[in-house]
């Protein structure tokens, strides 16, 4: 999908998860107004705009911008949409938080260069150079020390990859990554909030894989992503040992592996099928068993929690050398205040206003 125009009411609208429906209920519009002015038949203006932008909780200025987007290239969202039961609002909800966050982004970013401790270059998969291969030598050229890696999260981000984590309404997709071919723009991962560190370990090295190697979608890209991230999170000369004549007697091993590796028990029984260490039967019994202990939702083992923080220094940054007040900064992510804090300042502990109420004694 190359760049495109997008009418903002719409991206606004569908991040949202609503229907057109949905914005007249809250907004006070009609229905056939909103289309309208979603087509371009109707300029949108005066008390319409307010309505829309109250409703919508957005400055009213970014309703009315002409922003061109890119699309979204490298993504499990293009692979996933022929074979998932995902919903089309769904999708729909996911790419439009997408494109809102690479604004945010973008936005925040302005006036602020990203150097990165870590080089970032693309390094197309192909037939001499396999997922694998590509984990390892990324690896090298980041000079990761042998052994697990201690945070991914800070190790990608001195690679100068943005992650946002947000909700993204559904449990049925875990991250999307976008990286436009366009220089200057960066590598952003949004993440869906609520993953247990493991799997989030897991997804970010996954979708660290989408970034590297893919350009474009392609049927084996999902196996592909996954086989990089087992590679970069734990790769095969160091970990083959620890998975050698595993049965399914071995799960107090297979934790010990998990905090080690700050890989799930799931994942690592799957890099043991995929490094051949255990039969394909076997693998069906090990699923089996995870099932009926219950841990293919909920597995035991703590692994240590990672956040980003990336966004958060580029937001103080702001504050300390530019002497932006947070209005001025949301307004630099095209969000409103209140938002703003919602999404990105979730812990500042800055109070929401409120509303005061006076107590004193009635003397009426
Ligand atoms: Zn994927």
């Amino acid at each position: 999908m190359a760049e495109a125009k997008r009418n903002m009411v719409v991206l606004h609208r569908e991040a949202r998860g609503w229907t057109q429906t949905d914005l007249a209920e809250n907004s006070g519009l009609s229905q056939a107004v909103i289309s309208k002015i979603e087509t371009g038949s109707l300029e949108l203006s005066g008390e319409r705009l307010m309505d829309l932008a109250k409703a919508l909780d957005c400055p009213p200025g970014v309703l009315v911008k002409a922003e061109t987007l890119p699309g979204i290239e490298i993504t499990c969202l293009h692979h996933r949409r022929r074979a998932s039961t995902m919903t089309v609002g769904v999708m729909k909800r996911i790419e439009a938080v997408t494109h809102l966050t690479r604004i945010s982004v973008e936005g925040l970013l302005a006036g602020i260069e990203l150097v990165p401790d870590a080089g970032l270059a693309r390094m197309p998969i192909g037939d001499d150079q396999s997922a694998a291969v590509i984990a390892r030598e990324l690896r090298i050229r980041w000079g990761v020390p042998a052994g697990p890696i201690k945070n991914l999260v800070a190790l990608i981000e001195s690679a100068g990859i943005v992650i946002v984590v947000r909700d993204l309404g559904t449990t049925g997709q875990d991250a999307v990554s976008t990286w436009p071919q366009e220089s200057n723009r960066p590598p952003i991962m949004l993440v869906n909030s609520g993953l247990a560190p493991d799997r989030l370990r897991f997804t970010l090295a996954h979708e660290l894989g989408h970034l590297v190697m893919h350009t474009a979608p392609g049927e084996e890209q999902e196996s592909e992503a996954n086989i990089f991230a087992g590679e970069f999170l734990a790769p095969e000369q160091e970990i083959t040992p620890e998975l050698e004549g595993l049965t399914t007697n071995d799960f107090r091993r297979l934790l010990a592996s998990k905090q080690k590796w700050g890989m799930s028990m799931a994942a690592l029984i799957r890099r043991a099928h995929d490094l051949r260490q255990i039969t394909d039967r076997q693998y069906r019994e090990f699923y089996m068993k995870l099932g009926k202990l219950g841990w293919r939702i909920s597995e035991p083992g703590d692994v240590a929690p990672e956040d980003p923080h990336s966004i958060g220094r580029v937001i103080s940054l702001h504050q300390t050398s530019h002497h932006y007040d947070t209005a001025e900064i949301a307004s630099l992510a095209g969000m409103t205040e209140a938002s703003f804090f919602r999404h990105y300042l979730p812990d500042s502990g800055i109070p929401e206003p409120r509303t005061q109420l006076k107590l004193g004694l009635d003397h009426g």
